[in-house]
């Protein structure tokens, strides 16, 4: 199937109306840095630090992960690289990390929530991650932020590592975007200050989505009978995507449906110029953006919503069959 799309590899993901979409790449592994090459993505948007956690059995040191951040950005060359701080809890249980038994670790103490509170964890992560990146461009989000003092709180440790590291003589990064992931329904009604702090928005679908409907994710009895084609929750995207546009806030999707050429194309024709997805997605997803006319996507969404429609996915699929 790659094959199939090589030819499309150095092309951008222009549609048929003219807007390109940038196409960026999920990744979490050093093993995954050589897609970026044979993908054609234009950077990776998010690179999942919990995984190097997950593979270890006690906590990674600072020079180990600042080694590793090292190479994950030469690797990159040039391309830019979205860290995303430690993401666990939930799923993602840390084999040496003391477990707490909660009835609903998905909604537990996780993500950001952990890192607040085990400050030194996360100190030393973005210690390693300003010193891999020393005269280079570094960008980090901060994910589950339910709340913006979260990520007032995250924004601030974050801004406090970099002086005490430049006081220690490491030359800083040549700039330093800080952004925050959307993946709770909370943060999108968030006032406009909050979106006015972030350098960038990232939506993480899997999660907003889960917590929008009530549905578990990881529940395929419950997950499936909610559709990401549906009205309620594109309002919701849309809604997203007009706030950061009105504030200038640079977003992107990074879910699984970005990943899914046709629910990518529907994000693009709502506004999103940039999505983040699994490697072996970006040519299926170019392939469609590059026969699509996101203006009259966008004119078929908006009618059938007019008319009442719930689910979009039978007309959207017709429409883009015919296309
Ligand atoms: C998401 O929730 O959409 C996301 C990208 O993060 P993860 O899948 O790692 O929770
Ligand atoms: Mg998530």
């Amino acid at each position: 199937a790659q094959k199939r799309y090589a030819g499309l590899r150095d092309l951008p993901a222009t549609a048929t109306c003219g807007t390109t979409v940038r196409l960026l790449m999920n990744a979490g592994l050093m093993a995954d840095l050589p897609s970026l090459e044979g993908s054609g993505a234009e950077g990776v948007g998010l690179f999942r630090t919990e995984l190097q956690f997950l593979i270890r059995t006690r906590v990674p040191k600072r020079s180990e992960l600042a080694a590793l951040y090292r190479r994950v950005m030469d690797n990159a060359r040039g391309k830019p690289v979205i860290f995303r701080t430690l993401d666990i809890g939930s799923d993602k249980v840390l084999p040496y990390m003391k477990r707490i038994d909660e009835p609903n670790p998905a909604m537990g103490w996780r993500a950001i929530r952990v890192g607040l509170e085990k400050r030194g964890v996360l100190q030393m992560q973005l210690q390693a991650l300003i010193r891999a990146a020393e005269g280079r461009d570094l960008h980090v989000m901060f994910p589950f932020i339910a709340d913006c003092d979260e990520y007032y709180e995250g924004r601030a440790m974050l801004l406090a590592q970099l002086e005490r590291e430049a006081a220690l003589g490491h030359v800083p990064p040549t700039s330093l975007r800080i952004g925050a992931m959307l993946e709770t329904p909370s943060l999108a009604f968030a006032p406009d200050a909050f979106f006015r702090q972030c350098d960038f928005i990232s939506i993480g679908g899997n999660d907003l989505k889960q917590f929008f409907f009530a549905a578990d994710r990881e529940n395929e009895r419950v997950r499936k009978r909610y559709d990401t084609l549906s009205v309620p929750f594109l309002n919701l995207v849309e809604m997203i995507v007009n706030r950061c546009a009105a504030l200038d806030v640079p977003l992107s999707f990074c879910g699984e449906d970005a990943g899914r050429p046709i629910e990518a194309t529907v994000m693009a024709a709502l506004g999103l110029k940039t999505l983040s997805m699994r490697p072996a997605s970006i040519g299926p997803v170019k392939a469609l953006l590059r026969r699509t006319d996101l203006r009259a996507l966008h004119a078929l969404i908006d009618a059938e919503r007019a008319r009442g429609t719930t689910n979009l996915r039978p007309a959207v699929t017709r429409f883009l069959a015919e296309g």
